[in-house]
């Protein structure tokens, strides 16, 4: 269903992505695990277009990107279809949660408010801040502000969200609140990959993890595979570094 092949990119003299292939099917949850520096963020940002790949085709349906030759309206379709959660949740500060929520809706949907709003309600009840509706940023913890994060990549009704390291800038006890809302949207099988340093979470909520070194997919596979027996030497020493 979604498909990445040999996707490439450079910044300056250094090439971050070697060429790399994923295909994740519908309703899978894919873990993305790796030292720092390996290109993870970048190839999430690839994925979108954040950053233009210098090679490789990315599919999503039946939308084929190429990225020697990619058109605008394709461009376009493809941000429509992926939605990307930060690390440091980048809400609108002057708006509220569910402003934050709906912004999209109303602003790039053009549905109207009072549509955007219902849509948006059930999305705060789906990450439990329904009674924060009226908060702004400033007054909501780290976790709740990330559980917004969330709710705003959910409200387009994108075929995946692709999140980076979701909850490396909260507090530890903040940690758990996120991650239960990421568990539950992969409960009713949204498609996901999920950059994380949580190998606890990578592990239980995952259906596959890949393990990216030096710019290349190195080793993937089921939790188990990977957390128990790793077949490569680069796999089992990082996973002996951080677990
Ligand atoms: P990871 O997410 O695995 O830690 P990144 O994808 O963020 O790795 O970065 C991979 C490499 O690319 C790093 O060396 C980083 O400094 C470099 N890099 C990332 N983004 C940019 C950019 N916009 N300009 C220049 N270098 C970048
Ligand atoms: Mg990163």
């Amino acid at each position: 269903m979604i498909k990445v092949e040999n996707l490439k990119k450079s910044f300056g003299d250094i090439q971050v992505l070697k060429g790399v292939d994923i295909e994740i099917q519908k309703g899978e949850v894919v873990a993305v695990i790796g030292p720092s520096g390996t290109g993870k963020s970048t190839l999430l940002r690839c994925m979108n277009y954040l950053e233009t790949p210098d090679a490789g085709v990315i599919s999503i349906g039946d939308l084929t990107v190429y990225a020697k030759s990619a058109a605008k309206n394709d461009i376009h379709e493809l941000r429509k279809r992926t939605s990307m959660v930060f690390q440091s949740y980048n809400l609108f500060k002057n708006k509220t949660a569910l402003q934050n929520i709906t912004e999209s809706l109303t602003a790039v949907k053009k549905i109207p408010r009072e549509e955007a709003d219902k849509i948006g309600m059930k999305i705060l009840q789906q990450v439990g801040l329904e009674d924060k509706r009226d908060s702004y940023p400033s007054q909501l913890s780290g976790g709740q502000q990330q559980r917004i994060g969330i709710g705003r990549a959910m409200a387009v009704n994108p075929d995946i969200i692709l999140f980076d390291e979701p909850t490396s800038a909260l507090d530890p006890e903040l940690v758990g609140e996120v991650l239960d809302v990421i568990k539950e949207l992969a409960k009713k099988h949204m498609t996901m990959i999920i950059v994380t340093h949580e190998m606890g979470f990578a592990r239980e909520a995952a259906d596959r993890v890949i393990f990216m070194d030096g710019g290349y997919i190195v080793e993937q596979g089921r939790p188990e595979e990977i957390f128990e027996k790793p077949k490569n030497e680069r796999t089992a020493k990082f996973l002996s570094k951080v677990s």
